[in-house]
């Protein structure tokens, strides 16, 4: 039976680091890092997950500001939002929620951000810039998804008392294959980045892939990232592959209505994985307090300035 990759836990190891890190700052007179978020109209998983960051950057110590903007906002207003934002010297991150409505030029607005506090690593210098293998703040759910392979490579039980974070390692995926279900700009595509950067020998799959079934049959590591309930079944996968499901499907009927539901059968996943995380409670969790190590690595490099 597969190891199941508590997301929750280890995100809340990085939050209470970064909090023991922020306390120290403050006692040494110094400013804490300050992120801001940026939400426009009333989407209520938008608000639902801007909410969760605030908790978060406010659990972790850090001062936070908001830009609460109406649903018909004009693309200069918002504009005028992240200029505010990108000149406050209190600020390290900003986070411009997506999607945003309609009407508004995402790409053109995320332009706008001052690349050094792209903290969802979404500005094309950033992109740009993990392309090249540079040094550059990664973006929070593909980062994540590296993090929680990590620990599926972990030898040390994070549930132990004395599990620390140095015990995660950065685990080399040389000689591994890992498959990327999803070519997104937001997950797919960075992920397959990462994982290349780690050495691993990586597949992109997509909507236009056929032979989804081999692919995955092929594969070391799965991250699936696409946004289908349950579309990978257990008997696909490679035994003692490591899962990472991404996918996020809310059930509106049936038994389950309700529910959130990741892209892997779960029940039929967990008799064939090595090691496989859970929906809700793995990459979720790991998103919200890799934004918060992102702020922190912004803060660091702003303070030395
Ligand atoms: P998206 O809709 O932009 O991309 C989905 C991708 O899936 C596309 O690249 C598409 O080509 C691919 N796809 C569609 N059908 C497919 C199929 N049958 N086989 C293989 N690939 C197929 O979505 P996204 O922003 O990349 O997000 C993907 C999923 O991850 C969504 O469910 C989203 O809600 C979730 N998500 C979760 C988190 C988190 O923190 N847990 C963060 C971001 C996104």
């Amino acid at each position: 039976v597969a190891k199941i990759l508590d997301g929750k836990a280890l995100a809340k190891k990085f939050q209470t680091e970064i909090e023991a890190r922020t306390r120290a700052l403050k006692e040494e007179g110094k400013r804490p890092p300050g992120l801001a978020v940026i939400l426009v109209g009333s989407n209520p998983a938008s608000k639902s997950y801007v909410g969760m960051k605030e908790k978060a950057a406010k659990a972790c110590g850090f001062e936070t500001f908001d830009s609460f903007l109406p649903e018909n906002s004009s693309e200069a207003d918002v504009a005028q939002a992240i200029k505010d934002f990108n000149e406050n010297p209190a600020i390290d991150g900003i986070l411009l929620q997506l999607p945003l409505p309609a009407h508004l030029d995402a790409n053109g607005l995320i332009d706008l951000i001052d690349p050094t506090k792209d903290v969802d690593g979404l500005h094309p210098i950033s992109q740009g810039l993990l392309m090249r293998g540079e040094a550059v703040l990664k973006p929070c759910t593909p980062l994540g998804v590296t993090r929680l392979i990590d620990l599926a490579l972990c030898e040390k039980d994070l549930h132990a008392e004395d599990f620390k974070l140095e015990d995660l390692g950065e685990a080399s995926l040389a000689g591994k294959k890992a498959l990327v279900a999803g070519r997104s700009v937001l997950v797919g595509k960075p992920a397959a980045l990462l994982l290349l950067e780690r050495n691993a020998t990586v597949c992109i799959a997509h909507s236009k892939t056929p032979d989804m079934e081999k692919l995955v049959n092929e594969a070391d590591i799965v991250v699936a990232a696409i946004g289908k309930a349950e579309l990978i079944q257990g008997a696909w996968l490679k035994e003692g592959a490591i899962v990472i499901d991404v996918g996020i499907t809310k059930v509106s009927e049936g038994d389950r209505s309700g529910k959130i539901i990741g892209d892997v059968h779960f029940e039929s996943a967990i008799g064939r994985a090595c090691a496989i995380t859970p929906v809700p409670g793995g990459v979720g969790p790991m998103t919200v307090a890799m934004l918060m190590h992102n702020t922190f690595l912004s803060y660091e490099v702003r303070q030395q300035e």
